[in-house]
């Protein structure tokens, strides 16, 4: 069996990773549920390089296992491409969702609904057991709506509404596999699974 360390705690993300994944041998765990800390400080100011700062920290504190860290975001055009690389922290270092949705919806007055584009952001890096590494990256095109829609999802999730959809739904207005189907962390973990599959057939 090939253990492969998940450098988040994120239960949403652990199960969108663990759905797009599923791979005969292969068996996830969370640093929590291997019983390791890793903290890495994310200062890099790319998503790939922040999923990369996770990823080397956690395949090190477990002592050389597989190791895949998410990073994403939300970039808002109107905003100049911001909170970016600080979504989780955009209204401060302690913040929550709740607090995060309320500054945007804030910062956007007055913006019509045209101008509100933007995207969700993921990039994943898997760092092998021989410390090798596959990168791949996803986004989703969306709207940032004028208040909270929905009860699934996390984060800016009530709020954006994907141009697939119309303008008409949210991401907590679907299921978690409809996310799945064109969200940003989707289309980023279907592309590292084709990688993984070609490496292995290698
Ligand atoms: P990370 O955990 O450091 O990658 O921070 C990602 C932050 O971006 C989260 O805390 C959310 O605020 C936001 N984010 C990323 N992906 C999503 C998503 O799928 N839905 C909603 N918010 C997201």
């Amino acid at each position: 069996m090939k253990t492969i360390v998940l450098a988040t705690n994120n239960a949403h993300k652990v199960r969108e990773i663990e759905g797009a994944l599923a791979m005969e041998g292969w068996e996830f765990k969370t640093l929590r549920q291997m019983g390791l800390v890793s903290d890495p400080t994310e200062d890099a100011d790319s998503f790939v390089g922040n999923a990369r700062i996770k990823a080397r920290a956690a395949h090190e504190v477990s002592g050389g296992l597989a190791a895949l860290a998410d990073d994403s975001g939300i970039m808002v055009d109107a905003l100049g491409g911001r909170p970016g690389v600080y979504s989780a922290r955009y209204a401060g270092e302690q913040c929550d969702d709740d607090a995060n949705n309320a500054k945007m919806l804030a910062e956007l007055e007055g913006t019509p609904w045209e101008q509100r584009t933007g995207r969700y952001v993921c990039a994943l890096v898997f760092v092998d057991e021989d410390g090798s590494e596959l990168v791949a990256e996803g986004t989703v095109e969306g709207k940032i709506g004028f208040d909270l829609q929905g009860e699934g999802g996390f984060g800016y999730d009530p709020m954006f509404y994907p141009d697939a959809y119309d303008g008409k739904l949210t991401f907590a207005q679907v299921s978690q596999e409809d996310k799945a189907v064109i969200s940003h962390r989707g289309v980023a973990l279907r592309k590292l699974a084709e990688m993984i599959a070609a490496k292995q057939a290698k």
